[in-house]
């Protein structure tokens, strides 16, 4: 019997992402909706951390046969999309914040090589995405077990330790299958 792969967004490791690739045919393109239309298409490589990695695997949505022109790509849960630095080092970056630390002390402290200045934008990114982090978390938590004080970006961050253990961030995109402070 013929059947067919929902594409996730994000996957755990090189190994299942390779697996899903083998069988492309079967996917079902995340945008038009049609089958038998995707092929590989090469992937993207970039910076993260330093360390020349894949930062996302393509698929193209071929014309051809009827599909829609689109490049759906598929990536790892432990890296953030546009970011040269990996989930650990925006890990250990929130932790900082959280526990009070400057912006500048926070950026020493995770210890990333990039610029001061990255880390200025990056905190910037994380206040502007409270509202989706947020809105993502409350999709599994129970709302009676949170406290009424949530509204602060530390309480945010409080309840995302909770929710996942520790500030994992790519355990949040393995279960929502959404980039860390989306779009
Ligand atoms: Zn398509």
């Amino acid at each position: 019997m013929w059947y067919y792969i929902e594409m996730k967004k994000f996957y755990k490791s090189t190994e299942q992402i390779e697996n899903v690739l083998l069988r492309c045919r079967s996917i079902r393109c995340p945008i038009c909706g049609k089958v038998n239309v995707l092929r590989r298409h090469g992937c993207r490589t970039g910076y993260i951390d330093g360390k020349l990695v894949t930062r996302c695997w393509r698929l193209y949505c071929d014309k051809r046969y009827g599909g829609c022109g689109h490049t759906p790509s598929l990536r790892l849960s432990g890296t953030l999309k546009g970011k040269s630095f990996s989930v650990k080092v925006l890990g250990l970056f929130i932790e900082a914040l959280v526990m009070g630390y400057s912006i500048k002390s926070a950026w020493v402290y995770c210890k990333y090589a990039g610029c001061l200045r990255t880390g200025y934008r990056t905190y910037h990114w994380l206040r502007n995405s409270q509202t989706n982090i947020r809105n993502a978390l409350y999709e599994f938590i129970d709302v009676r077990e949170m406290n009424t004080n949530t509204s602060s970006f530390i309480a945010l961050f409080e309840l995302f330790k909770k929710a996942f253990k520790d500030y994992n961030i790519s355990a949040f995109q393995l279960q929502t299958q959404k980039n860390f402070g989306f779009p």
